[in-house]
């Protein structure tokens, strides 16, 4: 089997070791073996970056929307076949797997408009006869650390950026994922960019991550992941006075008021808390629900659970396919037992289903009767689990909503106004959904959370040059 390569200094070479893509939905299938480099190809790749930064930082907006506009068209083109292998690799269904990639390349065709739009500042100084301008400029070179649970999208919002404001990228995926991120890598290099802009090094992240986040020549670091390594770079940043953004983990609830409308309710729920099989920083996993519609909504949730297909990602039947690997389902079977063992009640799914191919799959699983202290209320599990919490007031559900370290996305499904509005203003997160799942961005508006969810400039629509510039103020007086 071919293995696919490193990209350094506009170059494909070996990485000493490889490793194989596995298909969740049947670990019998390998996609293809992948390069993993080593801590000196890091090197090679920074060393590329930082002598090719400066040509890159020089071209024209033009220059930048064309390279950007050309990865955006191919992606968009290619969404049926790079959204198979996406899926294939990652275990979210076809249509998801499509949407991700088109999402991609609609994020590069935005970036490419981004370009063209770097616009500044210039005002009259508090000086006779001086004028003042503040212009962006890129930062320099961008180190991009990515998780496996978007492998196209996620990289697209921080390399597209990062290219259209003039900064070079060394670019590392996550190594479970390197399929999306070497096919997108591929696009880029026959985009027109100069030898050595972009770079992708595939491999471990406490071995080559670590080195690219600790790297003197690195001006910052943009980082989406756990929680726990997200900790750990931005210590080693903040040593090395290095610029960070980073975008982690989330608890978010979804109240469901006394008077929504149930179908939008259990809808809004079922898609928040399930699709793409849970595994979204961005799903539902508490869902907060006034009294008197509580039986209704439970009753409701467990007959469309019982309609929902679990499978092959790659097959039209499926809506949930599988979780990513065998470390992340048992860590989802571990916190379902420690919900049954601290009292909540197990509604429904929860099971290891067995399929005509050998894969991960897991029955959705629902939780009734929980209570906020619980763990499987307090730690992000990463999975299709979510837990019913019953309340008796508005007030309570959105104490309640806001009770966690966590603050990326938080919703309510009801038809008061009053409620909406209230809970817009309230609600401690980073994005809000009324009536709408709280999983589902859009991508050309900021993307980001608060307290442990996120630290760092917001990612995404205008306000993602915050990260990737940074300002110089000129004075001039005409001499
Ligand atoms: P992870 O933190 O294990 O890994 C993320 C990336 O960091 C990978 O590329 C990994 O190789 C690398 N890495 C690991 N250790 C490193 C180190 N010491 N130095 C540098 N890099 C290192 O996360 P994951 O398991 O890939 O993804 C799941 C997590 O991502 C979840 O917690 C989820 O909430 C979060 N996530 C957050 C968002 C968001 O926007 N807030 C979006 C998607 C996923």
């Amino acid at each position: 089997m071919e293995t696919k390569k490193l990209y350094i200094g506009g170059e494909w070479v070996d990485g000493p070791l490889s490793k194989p893509n596995i298909n969740p939905s049947n670990t019998a299938d390998i996609i293809a073996e992948y390069a993993c480099g080593q801590a000196d190809q890091v090197q090679q790749a920074v060393a590329a970056a930082t002598s090719s930064w400066p040509t890159w930082a020089a071209s024209t907006p033009q220059q930048r929307f064309n390279v950007l506009d050309f990865v955006g068209t191919e992606l968009l083109q290619r969404a049926e076949e790079l959204g198979t292998l996406l899926s294939r690799e990652e275990g979210k269904t076809l249509p998801e797997g499509i949407g991700e990639v088109q999402r991609a390349g609609y994020l590069f065709k935005f970036f490419a408009g981004e370009a063209l739009r770097n616009s500044g500042e210039l005002v009259q100084s508090v000086r006779p006869g001086v004028w003042v301008d503040s212009v962006r400029e890129p930062i320099g070179v961008v180190g991009i650390v990515t998780p496996w649970n978007f492998p196209i999208a996620i990289p697209a919002w921080k390399i597209a950026p990062a290219l259209a404001f003039g900064n070079a990228v060394v670019f590392k995926p996550a190594e479970l994922v390197p399929g999306s991120a070497w096919a997108l890598a591929e696009i880029l290099s026959r985009s027109g960019l100069p030898k050595g802009v972009f770079n992708l090094v595939i491999g471990k992240g406490s071995q080559i991550g670590k080195v690219l986040v600790e790297h003197p020549d690195i001006a910052g670091i943009t980082f989406t992941g756990s929680i726990e390594v997200g900790g750990q770079i931005a210590a080693a940043c903040g040593r090395n006075m290095k610029k960070v953004q980073l975008e982690m983990g989330g608890k978010n609830p979804l109240v469901v008021l006394d008077d929504a409308d149930l179908d939008v309710a259990v809808q809004v729920a079922i898609q928040g808390s399930y699709f793409s099989t849970g595994q979204r920083c961005t799903a539902s996993s508490r869902l907060i629900v006034t009294e008197k519609i509580h039986n209704a909504f439970v009753s409701a949730m467990i007959e469309k659970l019982g309609t929902i297909t679990v499978g092959d990602a790659l097959k039209k039947e499926t809506h949930i396919g599988p979780v990513v690997d065998q470390s992340q389902l048992d860590k989802d079977l571990e916190y379902i037992r420690s919900g049954v063992s601290e009292g909540a009640r197990l509604a429904c799914g929860g099971e290891v289903l067995k399929r005509d191919a050998p894969g991960y799959f897991l029955a959705p699983a629902l939780f009734t009767d929980s209570r906020p202290e619980m763990r499987i209320n307090r730690e992000e599990i990463f999975g299709p689990v979510a837990s019913i919490i019953r309340v008796k007031t508005y007030e309570e559900a959105l104490e309640m909503a806001n009770d966690t370290p966590f603050g990326l996305t938080s919703g309510i499904c009801t038809k008061s106004l009053k409620h909406a509005q209230h809970f817009k203003q309230h609600a401690q997160a980073g994005m809000v959904m009324i009536n709408l799942p709280t999983a589902g961005v859009d991508y050309h508006v900021p993307f980001g959370g608060r307290k442990a969810s996120s630290y760092g400039p917001r990612e995404q629509g205008s306000y993602a040059k915050e990260f990737y510039t940074t300002v110089k103020t000129t004075y001039t007086m005409a001499g």
